[in-house]
């Protein structure tokens, strides 16, 4: 199928995701993509060839997954746009955030977590409460993404916003312990205050 790879390297930040394409290759750290057989056509980067169903997929998977748009796909054939390199906003609705705890606020019926920080052993603990007072479980890591995930993966968590509500409490958690600061469950972080 005849299409058309271009690709933005200003934009690139090197994640490597596209690397799922054989046309791409993977950046040395802090390197961008390279676009394999890319030529430079008024000032673009691209490669127009005919690809097997199965290259253009993998294109398209490519493209999809570049976190900044850097890569854009169109099949000369039907001249569809199969990536889109620019973000589209047809039909854009704009809302207002509001949350009122007090009103809104609703228990995960799968329980709840208790979060500290171990600066002595660098570690995030997460326990694990299906009933009040009651630690079933404790997680532990270094990372916000592996405790998460593994909750995840444990089912523990019901509620879209409990998820939400964890990964805030995670990331300050981090924080805490990289910057050596004191971390309390549910408060903001002070960069005063020292562990
Ligand atoms: S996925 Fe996008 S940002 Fe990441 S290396 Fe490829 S082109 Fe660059």
């Amino acid at each position: 199928m005849k299409a058309k790879v271009i690709y933005d390297a200003k934009k690139c930040i090197g994640a490597g995701n596209c690397i799922i394409s054989e046309y791409f290759l993977l950046p040395p750290p802090g390197k961008k993509a390279v676009l394999k057989g890319a030529k430079i056509v008024n000032k673009e980067v691209c490669l127009e060839k005919d690809f097997t169903s199965e290259e253009l997929e993998r294109l398209q998977e490519a493209g999809e997954r570049c976190p900044v748009n850097a890569i854009g796909i169109r099949n000369l054939e039907t001249n569809e746009e199969l990536v889109t390199m620019n973000v589209k906003q047809d039909g854009l609705v704009e809302i207002k955030a509001e949350y009122d705890d007090d009103k809104e606020f609703v228990l995960d019926p799968k329980g709840y977590f208790l979060i500290r920080v171990d600066h002595h052993k660098k570690l995030i603990e997460v326990g694990f409460c299906g009933k009040r007072n009651v630690v079933e479980a404790k997680i532990f890591g270094t990372t916000p993404r592996d405790i998460y995930n593994t909750i995840a993966r444990e089912k523990l968590i019901e509620r879209p916003e409990h998820y939400a509500y964890l990964g805030r409490e995670l990331q300050k958690a981090y924080i805490a312990l990289k910057l050596g600061l004191k971390y309390v469950q549910d408060d903001e972080l002070d960069f005063n205050l020292k562990a």
